[in-house]
């Protein structure tokens, strides 16, 4: 007999009334040009930290967007800051920046509302 159990999955909807978006909107301030972001994943598939490690920029990237902060803590040491990802997004974005910039944001006292 097989087993019909079923896996729960995490709900991935974004509660806007809920959710802490201190360190988007500090990003955005400084790198508004991650607006125009379509999570193609162009970026991972050039990145060298993903090549040697399980680091996914364009999950970073939803993460920020979901003010998931506790998972960016985590992951962002891994980027090596080479830029290739910049490089290579057809929206132009600076992908490195924002990446530095959540760097900067997560090691700030307070981030403006
Ligand atoms: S390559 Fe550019 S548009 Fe595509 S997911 Fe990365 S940052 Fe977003
Ligand atoms: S700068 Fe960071 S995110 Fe971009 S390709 Fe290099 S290691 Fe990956």
């Amino acid at each position: 007999m097989s087993n019909l159990s079923f896996l729960k999955t995490k709900s991935r909807n974004i509660d806007y009334d809920h959710f802490d978006s201190r360190l988007l909107n500090y990003v955005l301030k400084y790198e508004p040009s991650f607006l125009t972001c379509i999570s193609c994943g162009g970026c991972t598939a050039t990145c060298s930290a993903g090549n040697l490690t399980s680091f996914n920029v364009r999950q970073i990237g939803l993460s920020l967007r979901r003010g998931e902060t506790e998972v960016l803590s985590q992951e962002i040491r891994k980027c090596m800051f080479c830029g290739k990802c910049t490089l290579v997004c057809p929206r132009d974005i600076n992908i490195r920046n924002v990446v530095l910039l959540i760097k900067k944001g997560l090691s700030m006292e307070e981030l403006e509302d």
